[in-house]
């Protein structure tokens, strides 16, 4: 189970009986990042996108967990990657307008293919460097809006093994078969999605589970679930348009403790193709 260490923390201090903890408290939030000036264009690709509009929207969503003495963030993002002077400079304002502490922040990205770089320096576009200005803001305010909105809550968490829809896409090859990578190079050791001839091994295992954390208030309304699932990415949105990709069909997900429901979106929203 490769669920990042600070989630393990959360749920090992859930389960444990203390008699010094405050009752836990929780706050979200959702601030849409989609850009606001075009165009821009998107990244996950070895040739240029352009892009001037949005299919849906991008987000920063953020969960903020207290128990009184010890306050973290986890933040999630619609992006393809992000560099860490973007997300130390976010981290530094919201720690500013929030009193957590900066190593109490995780921020991740979805790992979208259907956004624009969020890192842009001095050689970008105006445009591009307008976004990382949004970006980093959007980022910080998300923790600050989270912050602002704790509440009492529970916690709940589990996981179930869904391995048909992962595989490791990194190969070994056989001996001299190894072919060009994008940059000119025959010399990488394991190829990436390799087709089907001269395959000798997966480059190492998978992960399959699909775990969950799952915050109600005190009265058991949901109020968020964290998914987590070693999927590379699945996209196909209109082409040239921003989009959260599947990650954003999940968010958009009501989802419900019913089996009904659980079935529909193993069906339709993890596709098996993956890039
Ligand atoms: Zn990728």
């Amino acid at each position: 189970m490769r669920v990042p260490h600070i989630l393990l923390i959360v749920a090992l201090a859930i389960n444990t009986p203390s008699t010094h903890a405050a009752p836990l408290r929780a706050g979200i939030s959702a601030i849409d990042v989609t850009p606001e000036i075009w165009p821009l264009n998107l990244v996950g690709s070895f040739s240029p996108r352009p892009s001037s509009s949005a299919h849906d929207p991008l987000h920063s969503r953020c969960t903020v967990l207290s128990d009184g003495k010890t306050t973290i963030a986890i933040v999630v993002v619609d992006n393809c990657l992000i560099k860490r002077e973007v997300l130390d400079e976010a981290k530094q304002i919201a720690s500013e307008k929030t009193g957590i502490a900066t190593n109490h922040m995780m921020v991740s990205a979805t790992h979208t293919h259907s956004a624009p770089t969020g890192h842009a320096d001095e050689n970008g576009t105006p445009e591009a460097q307008a976004y990382r200005k949004q970006l980093t803001a959007g980022i910080a305010e998300s923790i600050i809006q989270a912050h602002a909105s704790l509440q009492d809550a529970q916690v709940g968490y589990g996981g179930h093994d869904l391995a048909d829809e992962v595989n490791n896409r990194r190969w070994f090859l056989q001996p001299n078969t190894m072919p060009m990578n994008p940059f000119g190079e025959t010399t990488d050791i394991v190829k990436m999605n390799p087709g089907s001839k001269g395959l000798i091994s997966p480059a190492g295992p998978i992960d399959p589970e699909v775990s969950v954390l799952s915050i109600r208030n005190k009265k058991g309304k949901p109020l968020c679930l964290l998914g987590n699932y070693s999927l590379h990415y699945v996209g196909g949105g209109p082409r040239g348009q921003m989009s959260a990709d599947y990650f954003g069909e999940f968010s958009r997900l009501r989802i419900s403790p019913t089996a009904r429901t659980r079935k529909r979106f193993s069906r339709h929203h993890v596709q098996r193709h993956q890039r």
